[in-house]
């Protein structure tokens, strides 16, 4: 038999990689730094190994040390000293984030990304304001177009601190027009918005729940973020973060929602972000120290299938130990 096809001639060590098809650099990564007013010390966090929260006064060490391994952006999530009904610590001037940001703007040459929601603030835990009634009701809807004003005031405080990019995640209605007419009218037009355009209500946060002290007192999520169950939605979703003006739209969680990021990809001629979350990044931990896979290998692959799935960047817990390798 003559074979016309064979595709195994590409795969030779000197032509593999002249024709690999996706690449991955230490540019298209993002590391979360989690910055806690409550501490004096790093605490390592249990679930998330590698990972620890650090002091206010320790968030631009922190950030060295992950732009000396060549990853160039962070986003900085806070544990705020104190929690109210509202999340008022969320847009306080000397906000755990605000402090944080500052310092990191000033010493580093990190490319700074803030988290903007309220469940690390508010003493429900919930992404929003609630309705006073609601506190032990299960069933309870985050008040959206109360929220939205929240929001807003977080990401410009955000933004005067010196963000260079706020990243809104709490999937209220209308939250990126509401944060864009903010920015600009306090003259913030160069701060990007990169939205959380189809976060799901997804089991893989388990552990970013211990890092950030953000687990619901009472309730799930489940009326906010989106059902695991759809897909179509989020088409919708992005579109209307990409009319309100996002610079980039991201899929959250990513390894389970691959599809998502590859409609998101076709839909929009926006860049197109994917969070690979702490409970895919605690998954494999896991399975590495049970002898199961081998970790460097697995970290590299799964972010190398989001990249392939159409993420142009990628939120990740491994950003630090993979960067060097690349
Ligand atoms: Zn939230």
């Amino acid at each position: 038999m003559r074979l016309t096809e064979r595709p195994r001639r590409l795969r030779r060590d000197g032509l593999r990689d002249l024709v690999a098809e996706t690449t991955l650099r230490p540019a298209d990564l993002i590391a979360p730094v989690f910055v806690d007013a409550t501490a004096d010390e790093r605490v390592p966090i249990e679930s998330m190994p590698g990972h620890e929260r650090v002091p206010v006064d320790e968030a631009a060490a922190r950030v060295r040390e992950i732009t000396d391994t060549g990853v160039e952006a962070v986003i900085l999530f806070g544990i705020p000293e104190s929690k109210d009904p509202e999340g008022s610590r969320g847009w306080a001037d000397d906000g755990v984030v605000q402090r944080a940001t500052r310092a990191v703007a000033a010493e580093t040459d990190a490319t700074v990304v803030t988290d903007v929601c309220l469940c690390e603030y508010t003493d429900h835990g919930h992404c929003g304001a609630i309705e006073e009634t609601a506190a032990s009701d299960p069933t309870l809807t985050v008040r959206n177009d109360r929220t939205l004003e929240l929001l807003r005031r977080t990401a410009v405080s955000q933004a005067e601190a010196g963000a260079d990019v706020v990243a809104p995640s709490s999937m209220t209605d209308g939250m990126v027009a509401a944060i864009r007419e903010g920015l600009d009218e306090a003259g913030h037009e160069d701060v990007a918005v990169l939205s959380y355009a189809a976060k799901y209500e997804s089991a893989f946060y388990g552990p970013f729940r211990d890092a950030a002290d953000g687990a619901p007192a009472f309730g799930d999520r489940r009326h906010y973020q989106m059902d695991p169950a759809n897909g179509r939605e989020a088409r919708r979703e992005v579109r209307l973060d990409a009319d309100q003006g996002a610079d980039v739209l991201m899929v959250k969680p990513a390894m389970p929602y691959l599809d998502v990021v590859r409609q998101t990809r076709e839909a929009v001629d926006r860049p197109v972000a994917a969070y690979q979350v702490s409970g895919e990044y605690a998954m494999l931990h896991a399975a590495a120290d049970r002898g199961l896979l081998e970790l460097d290998a697995v970290a590299l692959e799964s972010l190398l299938a989001i990249r392939r799935a159409g993420a142009d960047l990628i939120l990740t817990y491994f950003a630090e130990t993979v960067a060097p390798r690349l």
